[in-house]
């Protein structure tokens, strides 16, 4: 899954912390160790649904092959608001009985009953029929309406989806829906005779049916788990092609097909690449990808179905960005990593879900860099990994491998340690082993465990075949502790040789109370003359010598996944030097530098200077490091005098930069100069630079004559939406309103959080409320529009005044984050404390995960405040002209 608009993450804190320096090793898979919540002497080995959809509900019918393996009082298994009709068993002689079900919706769990226990060992069919809701978030069936152009205008129309993961399937059909029960399933669906129904599998049959409908049944899937099964029913169009044997279909709403070829011609490079890099070839006959105009905001790697929101898949080389064109070649290559790692073998429990999120995020950086080099998408992942760099320095972080106790939490490890952590760790190993080994020991992964179940244990065990090395000693640490050290360095020259002392603690971002841990970190460190070696820093200091006496590099290349404090003379020398590094490594002393500022461990003057010295700096990702984090420093400060003496010295800076690209595109101009235009156009609207807000509104005012360039068109949006005035606020309005597409409609929307008049953005909050947007989306927009605007206050004591009718709109899942989004902008204590406070009294207290990590992120920034602000703005003055 990509998941997107959302910043998700995980319930246990404290719990996963362990002795430091010996973690615990976690067994290779069996089906009995596996946890969850369902006892397993039942499993079930094939579905059998049939699907009747009507518009709120549906009728249901399931026959579901078991093997009771003991003999049982019960059947147990999940089943989420389903109401069952009739629940019949028959035994493989053909005794019949009916059970009785009791359901905990809390749990998620259906209990069927005989009425003479206990139910014998053996084979059995249990008949179910049912009926569920269609919802209108996406979690299990759900309905999302769209609008289409048509000749006589504008019209609604309305498609059916299924988003499981992690755990909806139970709001399809009753099951045992936790990844280790792999089955068989059989699909069938009634629809509308003219609309197209695509699910897992091909069809095998169609068959007319009464009034307007018709019965589609797909083939037998494969075995696999239940957050996979998928059922699209719309009306589509849809664009073929094949790779390898394997059939590819695009399906899109009516009328896109054509803005599908981009994402097809990827889907042929990437599956020929992985069926080669993983020795094994794509198992199914088919894969399809469904474009849906609505519904999920990012994808959902179903087997042989894949789901994305269209924005996330659909390019037209006319009308979109170079950044859409990467965005859509880097889920794509996610989504089908995922037909390996995650379909074929499955982790067992989602305490190891990163070995799906991991690897699908380092293997899409993989082939992106491979196939795309023009991209600088080395330099884009390691921007990257600040996301969980950031959040795993917290004490609201967790391991890798984390216990989930509770699978209705589950959505809390779909967060950055899973997709970005776990990714760096990967390509850590990888750099560590080198390409060949890794993939051999990746391909024996593979083999062993096709059509099965894994753990992390199961992957280290063929890592460290392939190698010949004790993998779990290396790299366990990584997985199983928390956080991550902070390498430092300190050198002298001693007879022309420079040499290096290096030690390792543990890094924090105000976390005084954090357990000392230590790892076993493979540092790459670099001489001046370009000399490379690899040390394996352990609990002892490590010594390294290189001829001559220049600053050494630690962690060149930025393969590691670990933060560097050079001492001072080597930090000088590097930050006098940082125009010369290669890109990678100013982007490491940037951003190690940034969180030691964080930290508490430097002064931001320290940052600031370093920034100074990036000279004709041309690099985009250079750039969104140095914007980033002067945005962090300039949300700190609370006095408007404050704020423009910081914003001025802000728009200074980037001047410099834009005034050699300008505004608009330049013939044989590097790809990469679109994308920084973007980016510094954004930001310094964003500093209020008079020029750049003067010709952004002068560009959105004259776009129906001269459509605004798609390379910079949602910057130049969100600065008019910065400064809108009542007839802008209108235009946006309109703008959204009639938006065909999703991505027109999510550039507006983002447009229009961030304005700063407190009456228009009280206008559009009270419109969150009505049924303009779907819930989810409405939730989103009105819980963020306080960070976007600036205007945290007002979007806070506008949600907490309507609060029931808000946690209403949310979906069960969705409602822990609801309170904290609206609160992560503030940068004082006593805020932390509230949003805490408020939490507990509106939510359950397994749900609180997502507010403790909010307020954290909270405490955080007003202890940086307190220390940094003053500085910032006194460096801020010193260094502003005029
Ligand atoms: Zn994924």
């Amino acid at each position: 899954m990509r998941i997107a608009q959302r910043s998700a993450t995980l319930l246990l804190v404290a719990a996963a912390v362990l002795s430091p320096g010996h973690p615990r090793a976690e067994p290779r898979f069996s089906f009995a160790a596996t946890p969850g919540k369902l006892p397993k002497d039942v499993v079930p080995s094939h579905y059998a649904l049939r699907i009747t959809p009507g518009t709120d509900r549906f009728e249901a019918e399931a026959g579901i092959d078991i093997d009771v393996k003991r003999p049982v009082q019960a059947i147990v298994l999940n089943a989420s608001e389903l109401t069952f009709k009739s629940v019949k068993l028959r035994a493989a002689g053909g005794d019949e009985q009916t059970l009785a079900p009791s359901f905990d919706p809390k749990q998620e769990t259906a209990t069927l009953a005989p009425a003479r226990a206990p139910i014998a060992p053996g084979r059995y069919r249990l008949d179910i029929e049912y009926s569920g809701k269609i919802g209108r978030h996406p979690q299990g069936l759900y309905r999302f309406e769209y609008k289409q152009r048509e000749p006589g205008g504008l019209v609604e129309r309305a498609m059916l989806a299924t988003h499981m993961e992690p755990v909806s399937a139970r709001k399809l059909f009753p099951g045992w829906d936790e990844p280790v029960f792999r089955a068989t399933f059989e699909l069938t669906a009634v629809v509308e005779e003219s609309l197209t129904a695509v699910s897992n599998m091909p069809q095998s049959r169609v068959e007319p049916r009464p009034g307007g409908k018709k019965e589609v049944r797909f083939e037998k899937s494969v075995p696999m788990s239940t957050y996979l099964v998928a059922l699209f029913i719309g009306e589509m169009d849809v664009l073929e092609d094949e790779a390898d044997g394997v059939r590819l279909r695009i399906y899109t709403a009516k009328g896109k097909r054509e803005r599908a070829h981009y994402a097809m011609e990827s889907t042929r490079q990437i599956v020929h690449y992985y069926n080669e890099y993983f020795g094994e070839r794509y198992p199914l006959a088919k894969l399809d990808q469904v474009a849906l105009p609505g519904g999920i905001g990012g994808a959902m790697e179903n087997w042989g179905a894949i789901a994305y929101n269209e924005a996330r898949l659909l390019y037209d080389p006319r009308r979109e960005s170079l950044r859409q064109q990467q965005a859509v070649y880097g889920i794509v290559a996610h989504e089908i990593a995922h037909q390996w790692f995650g379909n074929l073998v499955t982790m067992a429990w989602w305490d190891n879900l990163w070995l799906n999120e991991g690897f699908a995020t380092w293997m899409a950086d993989k082939i992106t860099e491979q196939f795309n080099p023009q991209w600088g998408a080395r330099l884009r992942s390691a921007l990257s990994k600040e996301w969980a760099l950031g959040e795993d320095a917290r004490r609201t972080t967790h391991a890798i491998q984390t216990p989930v106790e509770n699978d209705t939490r589950a959505t809390d490890v779909f967060d950055s340690i899973s997709y970005a952590k776990g990714a760096a760790v990967l390509r850590m190993v990888e750099a560590y082993l080198g390409e060949g080994v890794f993939r051999t020991g990746v391909r024996g992964y593979v083999r062993a465990n096709r059509f099965s179940n894994a753990t992390t244990a199961d992957l280290w065990h063929h890592l460290s075949d392939a190698s010949g090395q004790d993998i779990p000693k290396l790299v366990s640490g990584w997985t199983e502790q928390p956080g991550y050290p902070l390498v430092r360095t300190s050198q002298r020259c001693e007879n022309g040789e420079a040499v290096v002392t290096l030690t390792q603690e543990r890094f924090t971002l105000n976390d005084p109370g954090a357990s000392p841990l230590t790892w076993n970190v493979p540092v790459i460190l670099a001489g001046a003359a370009g000399a490379r070696r690899t040390l394996l820093v352990e609990r002892d200091p490590r010594v390294a010598r290189f001829p001559g006496c220049g600053a050494i590099v630690a962690n060149a290349g930025d393969s590691g996944y670990y933060r560097v404090e050079y001492d001072d003379p080597a930090f000088q020398a590097l930050s006098a030097e940082l125009k010369h590094l290669a890109p990678l490594d100013r982007l490491r002393l940037l951003s190690d530098t940034f969180a030691l500022v964080q930290a508490g461990r430097t002064e931001v003057p320290r940052y600031l200077a370093l920034v100074g010295n990036l000279g004709d700096e041309a690099d985009r990702t250079i750039w969104d490091q140095v914007i980033g984090s002067l945005r962090f420093f300039g949300d700190l400060l609370d006095k408007a005098e404050e704020k423009g003496a910081f914003d001025r010295f802000v728009a200074q800076l980037l001047q410099k930069p834009f005034s050699r690209i300008g505004w608009d595109r330049r013939p044989g101009e590097a790809a990469d100069t679109q994308l920084l235009r973007r980016s510094l156009i954004e930001a310094l609207g964003r500093a209020g630079d008079k020029a750049v807000v003067q010709e952004a509104q002068a560009r959105f005012a004259a776009r129906a004559d001269k459509p605004l360039d798609a390379s910079i068109r949602i910057a130049v949006l969100n600065v008019a939406g910065r400064y809108a005035d009542e007839p802008t606020y209108q235009a946006l309005l309109r703008r959204m309103h009639n938006a065909t597409d999703m991505n027109a409609k999510w550039e507006t929307l983002s447009a229009l959080r961030q304005m700063q008049d407190p009456r228009l953005l009280r206008q559009l909050m009270e419109l969150m409320l009505t049924d303009e947007l779907p819930p989810g989306d409405a939730v989103f927009n009105l819980t963020h529009l306080g960070s976007d605007s600036g205007q945290v206050e007002l979007g806070w004591q506008f949600v907490l005044a309507r609060l029931p009718v808000v946690l209403a709109k949310a979906s069960e899942r969705g409602r822990p984050y609801v309170l904290p989004d609206a609160a992560r902008g503030f940068t004082d204590a006593p805020r932390a404390d509230e949003l805490i406070s408020i939490a507990r009294t509106h939510l359950d207290a397994t749900a609180l995960y997502q507010a403790e990590k909010a307020a954290d992120w909270i405490r955080l920034k007003a202890a940086v405040k307190e220390r940094e602000a003053a500085r910032a703005v006194a460096w801020a003055r010193a260094h502003t002209r005029g």
